[in-house]
């Protein structure tokens, strides 16, 4: 759950997946989950800017809350055209480049790079990118990135490793055809472990299963405005035989007949997994958990970072466990330059003794400091 303030301290006057500070003349929205959008339905009419998203996220956002289209500044997610944005604040008409990259979340979800004359910034949202993807986002390390502000939801010991989005897409899926296809009768009831959060999965549910999902009343009316999911979502209960139910429906109901399969794929259950674990285990014959996530492990935030080498690191989700973890493997490149000066100041000092004590032939005392 982020806990970022909404504020990017380079550019004061924006707001990012935040719609409380009502003096900000520009927002950012990375994708449709609720607590990214706190303050949006409540004050969609007092904004005095325009909202920048994606295309998917301004049809969500539209329909759904009833934002006009003249509030929406709609960019393509490319890092092949950053877009220049003007705003003004105080009296002075800033510009930023704004770059909208694919963050791999949830549909329409995205990362900003922001840059300005003598920054570049990366907000990343919530994001689930392992490495081998990076080579989609080289525009990432064709410069200097002096701030990130990242998704740290999984920046603890606990959950250094989970298997790709693919493995386990593949995991969940053979268990529901094997499941499926074993008796007419049988159905899938996927437990999920939020209101929103499994879209990626659903849609390769319908398209790898060939089975429509039947989703909530409450969820429908949201993802009918995802075009994307159109052929993935079902609204009829009765020709479905895959279930998605959330916190409010499920209550366990299904569990109790045997013809049920009851899924739940979550990343919380899956604590201290290692590559090569089994990640999907059966509890009474018909209940079965998988591990999945749509946020980076341990693992993959450090090769992230790795491989951006930011100057300065913000966390969007920012507690005592996630600093803790970040510093036991991290320094800002600033901190680095610290140390270094104060190794090269040592070194001044030790060669300055040298000199000293050669100069006054003192070669027992030289012979010491030599052995140390
Ligand atoms: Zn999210």
């Amino acid at each position: 759950m982020s806990t970022f303030n909404g504020v990017i301290n380079e550019f004061p006057g924006i707001a990012v997946d935040l719609f409380e500070v009502l003096t900000s003349k520009l927002f950012f929205l990375s994708h449709c989950h609720s607590d990214h959008m706190r303050g949006l339905l409540e004050n969609k009419d007092k904004l005095l800017g325009k909202i920048v998203l994606s295309e998917i996220s301004a049809i969500f956002v539209k329909k759904q809350f009833g934002i006009r289209d003249e509030q929406l500044y709609v960019l393509k997610v490319s890092d092949e055209s950053p877009n220049e944005v003007s705003y003004e604040y105080e009296g002075k008409e800033t510009t930023i480049c704004v770059t909208l990259l694919p963050a791999q979340h949830c549909p329409g979800s995205v990362m900003f790079l922001f840059q300005s004359e003598d920054k570049n910034i990366l907000y990343t949202g919530d994001f689930r990118i392992s490495s081998c993807r990076f080579e989609k986002y080289s525009i990432l390390t064709s410069l200097t990135l002096h701030e990130l502000y990242l998704d740290s939801t999984f920046l603890t010991k606990e959950y250094d490793y989970f298997p790709t989005q693919v493995e386990s897409v593949r995991e969940i899926c053979s268990l529901i055809n094997k499941w499926l296809n074993e008796n007419s009768d049988n159905k899938v009831f996927i437990k999920a472990p939020a209101q929103y959060s499994l879209e990626f999965l659903l849609m390769n549910i319908a398209r790898k299963c060939k089975e429509k999902v039947f989703v909530p009343e409450q969820l429908q009316d949201k993802y009918i405005y995802f075009e994307v999911l159109d052929d993935v979502i079902s609204s009829n209960k009765f020709n479905s035989r895959i279930f998605l139910e959330t916190g409010d429906t499920f209550k366990g109901k299904a569990s109790f007949n045997p013809h049920n399969m009851i899924l739940k794929p979550s990343a919380l259950f899956w604590k201290r997994l290692s590559k090569g674990d089994k990640f999907s285990r059966v509890f009474d014959s018909n209940e079965f958990r998988v591990a999945y996530s749509s946020h980076c492990s341990l693992q993959e935030l450090k090769e992230f970072i790795e491989f951006l080498k930011p100057v300065k690191i913000f966390l969007n989700v920012k507690n005592s466990e996630t600093i803790q973890t970040l510093n036991s493997f991290w320094k800002s490149t600033e901190e680095k330059e610290i140390e270094k000066e104060d190794l090269s100041g040592k070194l001044e000092q030790f060669q300055r003794r040298l000199d000293r004590i050669i100069e006054t032939s003192d070669t027992k005392m030289l012979t010491k400091r030599i052995k140390l």
